[in-house]
Formats: C-alpha cells, sequence, structure tokens
C-alpha cells in the first residue's frame, strides 16, 4: 500500500511546479503590459495625452525607467523634434547625472556620435558638439577655452584647433614637410634647421618685381597662371617677395626686433625658421603695405586667388588664430582643391589643417 502512494505523488508536484511557473510568467507578462502601463503612469499623475506620448515613444524594454514618479522633463524630452528612441536610456541615464541641464541641451549632447556621459551637461558643450570642425580629442581645451572667455562655439573650436588656446612659441613642433603644398609653418610649427626646398624657380620679369623672387615650380606655374588670369581682367600682379632664406629672415627678424622690440616685431614679422616665405610656397604681391587692401587688385586676389590655389593667408578678423595681423598682400598656394575648402568654409589654414590632415 504504501510503496503505491509514493509512486503516484511525483506528478503531482511536477504539475505543481509548472503550474507555478506558468503563474509567475502570467504575472510578470502583465505587470508590462500596455494597459497595465497606462494605468500606473495615470496613478502617478501623467494626463491622458502625456501617457499617450510616452506609450508612443519609450522603448518597451525601458518601461522601468519611468515609473518612479510624475516628471514633466521625461514628457518635454520626449516631445522634442530631435528625440531618438534609440538614444532613451542615453538621455535618462545623462539627465540623471545632470538634473539641472536643459532637456535640448540632454538630447543634442547625447544624439552626438561621441561619448560624453562623462563630461556636464551645459549649453556650451551641447553648442560646440553640433560645430562642424569639432575634434573629439580637443573637447577639454573646448570647453576650458569657452569657460574663461566671452566667445561663440564656431571661434573657440577654431582658436583650440590651431592650438591658438596657447601662447604663440610655446609647445613648438617640427613642420611635416611631407605634407607637400599643405605643410603648416607658423607660430607652433617650425621648418627644419636651414630647410631649402629643392624645386625652386625664378619667376621673369613679366611676373615680378622683387629681389626675392624664386617659388616652388607648382606653385610658380600657379602663380603665373593667376597673373595671366587676372590680365583679362585688367588687374596687373607682381610679385614682391615670395622665398626667403632662413639667413634672410634672421636678418630680417633681427633688424625689426632691434627697431620694435621682440613683442612688436613677432606681431608683423615671423621668428627665423617660422616664416611661410621659406617654404617657397607664398608670394606678397603688389604692395606689401596695409593700404593694398582698398585697391582693386586686392579685392580681384581676395575673390579669385582659390581658384588658382592660392589662399589669402592672414585673413581680417582671424588675427588671434594665424597669430599675424591682416595681411592683404600674402598669398599661399596649398593646390586648388584645399583652397576651395578654405574659401567656401572661411578657414584659415590653422583651421584647415587641423580637421583635413592632421585629424
Ligand atoms: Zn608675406
Amino acid at each position: 500500500m504504501r510503496k503505491k502512494i509514493k509512486i503516484k505523488k511525483k506528478p503531482f508536484i511536477i504539475l505543481f511546479i509548472v503550474v507555478c511557473l506558468v503563474s509567475l510568467l502570467l504575472v510578470f507578462n502583465k505587470a508590462n503590459s500596455p494597459i497595465n502601463m497606462e494605468d500606473k503612469l495615470s496613478k502617478l499623475g501623467y494626463s491622458s495625452s502625456e501617457v499617450k506620448t510616452i506609450m508612443k515613444n519609450v522603448p518597451k524594454d525601458e518601461y522601468k525607467l519611468i515609473l518612479k514618479k510624475y516628471n514633466k522633463s521625461l514628457v518635454n524630452l520626449l516631445s522634442s523634434k530631435d528625440y531618438k528612441e534609440e538614444n532613451f536610456k542615453k538621455y535618462i541615464e545623462y539627465y540623471e547625472k545632470n538634473p539641472k541641464a536643459s532637456i535640448e541641451d540632454i538630447i543634442v549632447i547625447m544624439n552626438s556620435k561621441y561619448n560624453l556621459m562623462k563630461y556636464p551637461a551645459s549649453s556650451l558643450l551641447a553648442s560646440l558638439v553640433k560645430e562642424k570642425y569639432y575634434i573629439h580629442r580637443n573637447v577639454i581645451r573646448y570647453l576650458d577655452y569657452g569657460n574663461s572667455h566671452e566667445a561663440e562655439a564656431r571661434k573657440i573650436i577654431s582658436i583650440v584647433n590651431s592650438k591658438a588656446d596657447y601662447k604663440f612659441y610655446t609647445d613648438t613642433k617640427e613642420a611635416n614637410v611631407k605634407d607637400g603644398n599643405l605643410i603648416l609653418v607658423n607660430k607652433f610649427y617650425h621648418l627644419p634647421d636651414k630647410y631649402e626646398p629643392d624645386d625652386l624657380v625664378t619667376l621673369t620679369e613679366k611676373y615680378n618685381q622683387g629681389v626675392n623672387n624664386k617659388m616652388r615650380k607648382e606653385a610658380a606655374d600657379a602663380f603665373m597662371k593667376m597673373v595671366d588670369g587676372a590680365m583679362l581682367d585688367s588687374i596687373i600682379l607682381k610679385n614682391s617677395s615670395a622665398y626667403r632664406s632662413y639667413d634672410y629672415q634672421v636678418n630680417l627678424y633681427d633688424r625689426y626686433a632691434k627697431r620694435d622690440g621682440k613683442e612688436k616685431a613677432d606681431i608683423y614679422s615671423a621668428r627665423p625658421g617660422y616664416s611661410e616665405h621659406q617654404t617657397g610656397l607664398c608670394s606678397d604681391i603688389n604692395k606689401i603695405d596695409s593700404s593694398f587692401a582698398n585697391t582693386k587688385e586686392a579685392k580681384w586676389l581676395a575673390g579669385n586667388a582659390y581658384k588658382y590655389g592660392f589662399i589669402l593667408r592672414f585673413p581680417e578678423g582671424k588675427e588671434d588664430i594665424t597669430g599675424y595681423k591682416y595681411e592683404p598682400w600674402h598669398f599661399r598656394y596649398v593646390g586648388i582643391d584645399a583652397a576651395k575648402v578654405i574659401y567656401d568654409n572661411n578657414l584659415t589654414l590653422e583651421e584647415y589643417y587641423a580637421y583635413y590632415i592632421e585629424k
């Protein structure tokens, strides 16, 4: 008898376990069912239209994140035109870290392709990541510069990308000669010791009126094309100063420094090794004087030089990036493709180099 009863118990125990599991599963499902969610949200104080917004936009797997208490910011987040469902979890996590930040800033920052979770949310950061020339490895310097200077995001990015948040002639490096026509020589990048290009050619009288009449072959060809092109518009252009050797710059800079002091000389003259003229890729055209800016020749150059691969190297309003005052006469050869990008986007070579070459 006893033995028989024992055998019959087993199926009942199994059945009991199965029933328990099924019930648990049903209860679990009900908790996450939409109807139940709507109820819970109403109880938390959300209006029926808010409930609709939430149900429409929150991913089902993330319901647990929103059932703590009524939160108007959540509704604003979900109603924003920039809201992306796939970023929902990131928005919530970032918002919890930055409860005082604006929802729009949270969305912009988390929508960016960079991982910015560890940086405090701010309107400055949001406006920075929207900028075309944002470079992620510079983010801390952008924020430092932006928090200590009154400047727009684009300006902050230009300054920092160009290293101009550092003092000129500090943290200097050797320019990369392999960059060819795009080599960057400025107050942070100097040429190798006694560098001299090996393909300098001499400009003939038709194209030149100065002592320093040599340019690198490709730049010289482009320069002559430009002068010929200008002539068709009755504009007469001539080189006044192109390639200048290291030793020449030593003399020039020393003369200026003696006359005006180093600090003043630095604003209009390059220290030896730091002059773009040593690259053989630039030319001071016609009159080396600020009065040149108002001539029809300067205006023609400003609007047409890029078509021949030349850029106005030290533009007005970019002095804090280039480190030089406006020089309407100084044109630098970079090739037609780069010149067009620089012209179209109102960049300096510094900004172009940081984003398109160095990055
Ligand atoms: Zn010059």
